[in-house]
């Protein structure tokens, strides 16, 4: 059996806690969102417990550092997750439905059916796929000009040169 796998809601009764580091290369999905080779190191933690309306809640923190590539230059460059997320557990859609809306405008928590064989590191790899930019650029891009700076940034000696030249 998955050492992953648990039974989620006697994991969150029992306030058990949970943590490791993986292989991002093990992480099919989410190595498939980085850039060049996915050589680094997950770091997880997992506590359980019971928290809102009794509910059984889950702390999930995930880190790491992953290469992206910046949409607008493609050079790949690297991206930091660090992410804390409570999940509260339903036992169906209708019981999330039901949390969901007494939570009304709480964006800090999320709602998830939970499983008596939940894979806990799918949890961990959703997190982490959420919590990467919708389309990650750098700030700068490397090799973009002086020029392209000027209003963005502050202003930059090669610019000043440009000016000198002109
Ligand atoms: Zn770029």
């Amino acid at each position: 059996m998955n050492a992953f796998v648990v039974d989620i809601f006697e994991f969150c009764r029992l306030g058990e806690r949970r943590e490791g580091r993986i292989a991002i290369a093990d992480l099919g999905r989410l190595s498939k969102e980085c850039a060049g080779s996915s050589s680094g190191m997950l770091d997880w933690a997992l506590q359980g417990g019971i928290g809102m309306f009794g509910r059984p809640q889950l702390t999930l923190s995930v880190s790491a550092s992953v290469q992206l590539a910046c949409q607008r230059c493609l050079a790949p460059f690297v991206f930091d997750i660090r992410s804390e997320s409570l999940l509260i557990l339903a036992r169906d859609e209708a019981e999330a439905d039901e949390i969901e809306g007494k939570l009304e405008d709480e964006d800090e928590v999320d709602v998830i059916v939970g499983s008596e064989t939940q894979d806990i590191l799918q949890l961990i790899e959703d997190d982490a796929l959420l919590a990467l930019p919708l389309s990650p650029k750098h700030e700068v891009c490397p090799g973009k000009t002086a020029l392209d700076e000027v209003g963005e940034n502050k202003p930059s000696p090669f610019a000043a040169l440009k000016a000198i030249k002109r």
